[in-house]
């Protein structure tokens, strides 16, 4: 009726939550093992399954374990994952990163030879692979940008040709998409999409990953005059603008949990296929937290995952990806772990 208000008593928002099969109804965003980006670190050698102390359940993996992996991954439903790798050595020009046989590049074609459905993305930062750390080129202090353009080209190139299914940028280097388009194009790769790590901000979020992960943490200096200021939300637009204009396929915000209403934003202002990176730091604070015996390990991180989708994330890349999946597995029942209280529920009226 016009003009009168249509409130409580004839509306009761509580009848589609009374239990679980109501809940599943009306639910609004959901989990699959499809949407999840699995992070994994190679290492040279043979036999090599090593824990990794700051990241539980994830490993330093040798090209053989990593295959192990990979196929248990795909087994739970996870048919992508982000490869990082771990050089034996490093130098000035990260030339370990670009070589035809890298770590890396060896072990994207043992992937691509042994499980070739398996979508293999390559991470393209030369920061593992820099006496350094640094993402690039460094001269007199500062990360010199159009010269480590020319040495991503090189790296994306060799992934290429390694055979990767796709390529993503890290360093939040100006350009870096155009120079990658190009490089690809002109070299028969144009059937070879770009998932941008458009939006990276300067984070301590990542601190679990490079002290323990890639074992590359800067030497000197911070990453703040590349990547993004984390008070920022405009200029996260503005880099995402670029980042589409030069070519990117997907759109990507790093970290996910504290950067929400970026993603959200992100989502509704460009309507691209959209990753978040849920980073190491995020990881550690659940699993640190749960160990303590603080929080419900399994129900926090499908509570974590769900939140990412629904501020607008498509893909997400975590390290919870196998557990999360498992869960799935069991079903949404399963997933939505909250179900210990049933009987208060179903008093409720
Ligand atoms: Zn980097």
């Amino acid at each position: 009726m016009k003009g009168r208000s249509m409130g409580f008593p004839t509306h009761r928002l509580r009848r589609l939550r009374q239990n679980e099969a109501i809940r599943g109804l009306v639910r609004e965003s959901r989990l699959a093992p499809s949407n999840f980006i699995l992070p994994l670190f190679v290492v040279p050698g043979n036999k090599i399954k090593r824990e990794i102390a700051s990241l539980p359940g994830n490993y330093h993996l040798s090209i053989d374990c990593l295959v192990e992996e990979v196929i248990a991954a795909r087994d739970l439903g996870i048919s992508a994952i982000l490869l990082f790798g771990v050089p034996e050595t490093r130098d000035e020009q990260a030339s370990n990163a670009y070589a035809p046989r890298g770590i890396v590049q060896e072990a994207v074609r043992a992937l691509k030879s042994t499980v070739p459905d398996l979508l293999v993305i390559t991470d393209v930062c030369p920061c593992e692979y820099t006496l350094n750390g640094h993402c690039g080129i460094i001269r007199n202090g500062y990360l010199d940008n159009d010269a480590s353009l020319e040495l991503i080209s090189r790296i994306t190139l060799s992934h290429a040709e390694a055979g990767c299914d796709m390529v993503a940028p890290a360093s939040m280097l100006d350009g870096q998409i155009q120079a990658m388009r190009h490089v690809l194009d002109t070299h028969g790769f144009h059937r070879l999409p770009i998932m941008a790590y458009s939006v990276k901000f300067a984070s301590k979020l990542y601190d679990p990953f490079f002290k323990e992960g890639t074992q590359s943490t800067v030497a000197f200096g911070d990453k703040r005059t590349h990547q993004m200021d984390f008070s920022n939300s405009d200029e996260a637009m503005r880099e995402i603008a670029l980042d589409i204009d030069e070519g990117a396929d997907i759109i990507m915000v790093k970290p996910a949990l504290f950067y929400l209403d970026v993603v959200y934003r992100a989502k509704q202002e460009f309507k691209m296929p959209l990753a978040v990176y849920d980073v190491s730091g995020e990881y550690s604070m659940i699993d640190a937290a749960a160990r303590l015996g603080r929080l419900d390990r399994d129900a926090i991180m499908m509570e974590a995952l769900t939140c990412m989708k629904r501020a607008g994330a498509d893909i997400i890349i975590t390290y919870f990806a196998k557990r999360a999946a498992e869960l799935l597995h069991g079903g949404e029942r399963s997933a939505h772990v909250q179900r210990e209280l049933p009987r208060q529920e179903l008093v409720a009226k």
